[in-house]
């Protein structure tokens, strides 16, 4: 069942356009990425309050932001890059359908995810500090948690654990 929402169930403007700053929008054909927070499963974290619940999931709330439709199962990646929020790149699935699309892509016998690598102290506090200024310019390219992490040979799990104070706390 497809739930169409009127414009005036929609986030107010301002949200809205706060969304798509976070988003690198290029042509059609490429993918999107989510510039701003990144949640341990890889996925774009944001807060959309809809009339039917919140969505926490960056691409989902692009797919919302930009069709309107309210994504009630799962909202699948055609293109597999789980920060993508190229509405043209999703499609709404089942959870059959889900399951074969990873089965297909080879995710679930890859296991493990990117290794953790250990950060010093240091280097875990310089994080935070890059981490505050981006919360203060979103824009800033050379500090999202992807730059972060491939600026300290890291994943990005390993920087949202970092800035969220999930490990690491001194
Ligand atoms: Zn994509």
């Amino acid at each position: 069942m497809i739930r169409k929402v009127s414009i005036f169930d929609m986030p107010k403007a301002w949200r809205v356009d706060l969304f798509w700053s976070r988003v690198g929008t290029y042509s059609l054909n490429e993918c999107w990425p989510y510039l701003g927070c990144i949640d341990k499963h890889g996925y774009g974290h944001v807060s959309i309050r809809t009339p039917f619940g919140i969505l926490w999931r960056a691409h989902r709330a692009a797919f919302y932001l930009a069709t309107g439709v309210y994504p009630q199962g799962f909202l699948l990646h055609r293109c597999d890059n789980r920060l993508c929020c190229n509405p043209h790149h999703l499609w709404l699935g089942t959870n059959d359908d889900n399951m074969a699309d990873m089965v297909s892509k080879g995710r679930q016998v890859k296991g493990g995810r990117a290794k953790n690598a250990s950060l010093t102290d240091k280097q875990a506090e310089e994080i935070r500090r890059l981490w505050r200024f981006h919360c203060r310019h979103p824009w800033d390219i050379q500090t999202t948690q992807a730059a972060l992490a491939r600026r300290f040979q890291t994943g990005t799990g390993t920087i949202c654990c970092v800035v969220n104070g999930r490990s690491y706390c001194e």
